[in-house]
């Protein structure tokens, strides 16, 4: 006999961003919805892996799908804090490599630079800045 319906699990939404991921996935249990997020253990192992697997799913039952919508669309647009960072060059994602995060921008002294490089391209800085874990990368 095939699973019913209401027992189908399906990904409700991916996110680039582990903590947003976090959050959505409280807010949803604090409404009694059970659901879970799929693939985190593969990005805290290696967070190079993030692109690779889509980020993160979170999953829960098809049945809830209706509420789920509802709860997010009462909290305004989640998304806007999924915000990723585009590599110019390679148009990849940027992760910080120290702590996975996707809360990153550029610094203040590569935006100094670019002018500098446009100039002098031998000179190569630590572009980007994560918010989650204060480190400088490239
Ligand atoms: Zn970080």
């Amino acid at each position: 006999m095939a699973l019913k319906q209401d027992d189908k699990i399906i990904t409700f939404e991916n996110y680039y961003d582990v903590m947003l991921a976090h959050i959505v996935r409280t807010k949803l249990e604090d409404n009694g919805i059970p659901c879970f997020i799929a693939d985190e253990n593969t990005l805290t192992a290696n967070p190079l892996y993030n692109q690779a697997v889509g980020g993160i799913k979170l999953k829960i039952f098809e049945r809830d799908l209706e509420r789920c919508r509802a709860i997010l669309a009462a909290e305004g647009d989640m998304h806007e804090l999924d915000h990723v960072e585009l590599d110019e060059e390679t148009n990849d994602v940027v992760i910080c490599p120290f702590c996975a995060s996707t809360n990153v921008g550029p610094t203040d002294r590569s935006k100094f630079e670019s002018v500098i490089t446009s100039i002098l391209p031998f000179i190569n800085s630590k572009a980007w800045h994560c918010f989650n874990c204060q480190q400088d990368f490239e």
